[in-house]
């Protein structure tokens, strides 16, 4: 009765088998080499099967030889199959090379021909008998050290086989656990069938690895035919997810995080297989920026700062989202862009653009961006401005007498001058050349008139000793202000303080005169 039952479930087994393998070698142009590795195990399977359902209808050893010698084409090449397909599945294409094959397939096929040598030198089982238990011929043998290395090499492969799948497990994104947790099963029961068989606990010492396989290539054909899990990217997600170098947070439709990649765990320390679950929001409440970002779903872009180990880092942060296929919204994907170089970079090249290398002050360009502003507000609320502009006198006396070096010092230290008394809203840049302007908001005329002879007076009196230059210089100034001239344009009003610095020229230098046209000083 055993012996019937045993045989039709082996025979069925068989058919199963050969039905899914038919299955799994049609997925193999649409999901890549691994179906084929799983045809290949499930094809071995079927022949150990197979084998294995004759060994036990036998009736002499003859015969029961015969089918052992069957079975091993497929027990010999199982493991390694089994092995490629584990490696395809768990991201680690890499190993199956020319070299991993050659070795695996040539230690199988040793194993076999030693398998095949059964009835006569038998290398690989001595004295073959039958133990007839419950009316089925179990067959029995004394190991070689050949069949030994044999069960070695392949409960090797199978348990590397468990542990690549149980690490998978442990690393998946809860949502694809599910997948994995079939293929661990997989890779489980066969496993834990050799342990049961080698430990002596099976029933009537059955060789229960045929059923154990089985029902391991069952259960990983379910997971094809089922979740599509051959589909790579699923299970290749931890390694690209993983592997990214932005930092990535998937937030469902009530804002709890589903999901985030290695690289977020770096910058939010924070956040760990706990936050699963969890608000986005409340996870993130130490950083107000990222809080407010996914609070606003319309909110697609933002740069934040994190300090990390006592540097600042920027971060382009962007939120998008996310749809499966038929187009329904999900959730969202947070993506954390680490862009410090590139924003240093426009750190540097917005300070190269905007100002003078010299002096360090406003150049020209940034000094007209920030005047055309304040005049604007200025004229919009109705509040005056002076315009002073300054040029060095005889400057290019000063280049030819002291060198050009020396030219340069000194117009650094007029800048830093200058620099030194201005008010937090006063506008200053070098104009070009040794030309300087300022724009001073709420200043009157006669306000900037007195400012324009403090500094007159400060550039005067700038020393130059402790370069060892005995230097004196001087600066004329032209003024104006839109005091008496509401509508007067930027334009227009540099137009008129250079008339005034023309008439403070003409009248002998180092002086102060604004426009309409007055000298002082
Ligand atoms: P004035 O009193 O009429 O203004 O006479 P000036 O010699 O100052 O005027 P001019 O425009 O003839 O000469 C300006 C000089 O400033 C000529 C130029 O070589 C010098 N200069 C302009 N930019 C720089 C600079 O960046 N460094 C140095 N060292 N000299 C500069
Ligand atoms: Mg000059
Ligand atoms: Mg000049």
């Amino acid at each position: 009765m055993v012996r019937f039952i045993m045989v039709t479930v082996l025979f069925l087994s068989t058919f199963i088998l050969v039905f899914l393998a038919r299955i799994t070698f049609s997925k193999r142009k649409i999901v890549g080499k691994s179906p084929l590795y799983l045809t290949f195990c499930l094809v071995a399977t079927a022949i150990y099967c197979f084998g294995y359902a004759f060994e036990l209808s036998s009736n002499t050893l003859d015969e029961v030889i015969f089918w052992v010698r069957f079975e091993h084409i497929g027990i010999q090449f199982l493991a390694p199959f089994w092995f490629f397909f584990v490696l395809y599945q768990t991201g680690h294409h890499r190993w199956v090379n020319t070299y991993t094959k050659i070795c695996l397939y040539g230690i199988s096929l040793f194993f076999y021909f030693s398998s095949q040598t059964l009835g006569n030198r038998n290398w690989m089982h001595l004295n073959p008998r039958i133990n007839w238990i419950q009316g089925m011929p179990i067959f029995d043998y004394d190991p070689t050290p050949i069949m030994a290395i044999a069960v070695v090499y392949m409960s090797l492969l199978v348990l590397i086989c468990f542990l690549l799948l149980t690490m998978l497990m442990i690393r998946s994104a809860p949502a694809l656990r599910s997948r994995t947790l079939i293929l661990w099963l997989s890779a489980f029961i066969p496993w834990a069938s050799e342990l049961v068989y080698y430990f002596g606990y099976s029933l009537y010492d059955l060789d229960i690895a045929p059923l154990a396989f089985t029902i391991s290539g069952i259960i990983a054909s379910i997971g094809i035919i089922k979740y599509n899990i051959l589909t790579v990217v699923p299970l290749a997600r931890n390694l690209i997810f993983d592997g990214m170098r932005d930092a990535a947070l998937v937030i469902n439709l009530n804002g709890q995080i589903i999901d985030f990649n290695y690289r977020l765990t770096e910058i939010f320390p924070f956040v760990n297989h706990n936050s699963v679950g969890k608000l986005a929001t409340g996870e993130f409440s130490a950083h107000s920026d990222v809080q407010k970002l996914l609070q606003k779903t319309d909110i697609k872009k933002t740069e934040i700062t994190v300090c990390q180990n006592g540097i600042t880092h920027y971060y382009q942060v962007n939120q998008s989202e996310l749809k499966d296929r038929s187009g329904k919204l999900l959730g969202t994907v947070v993506t954390f862009y680490l862009y410090t170089e590139i924003k240093e970079l426009m750190n540097k090249l917005e300070e190269f653009a905007t100002h003078d290398q010299l002096t360090g002050v406003n150049n020209r360009r940034r000094f007209i961006e920030l005047a055309e502003v304040e005049i604007n507000r200025s004229l919009r609320y109705g509040r005056i401005f002076s315009l002073i502009i300054f040029d060095l006198d005889h400057f290019k006396h000063v280049n030819d007498e002291y060198g050009h070096l020396a030219g340069d010092v000194v117009l650094k230290t007029v800048a830093q001058t200058c620099k030194d008394c201005l008010r937090g809203s006063d506008i200053f840049g070098r104009f070009g050349g040794e030309e300087f302007v300022f724009l001073l908001p709420e200043t009157n005329l006669e306000e900037g008139q007195l400012f324009a002879e403090r500094m007159r007076i400060a550039i005067q009196n700038i020393s130059f000793l402790a370069i060892d230059i005995d230097l004196k210089i001087s600066a004329s100034f032209g003024i104006t202000s839109n005091e008496d001239q509401n509508s007067m344009k930027l334009e227009e009003m540099l137009r008129a303080a250079d008339q005034a610095l023309y008439k403070a020229k003409s009248s002998g230098r180092n002086c102060v005169c604004s426009y309409p046209i007055e000298v002082t000083a």
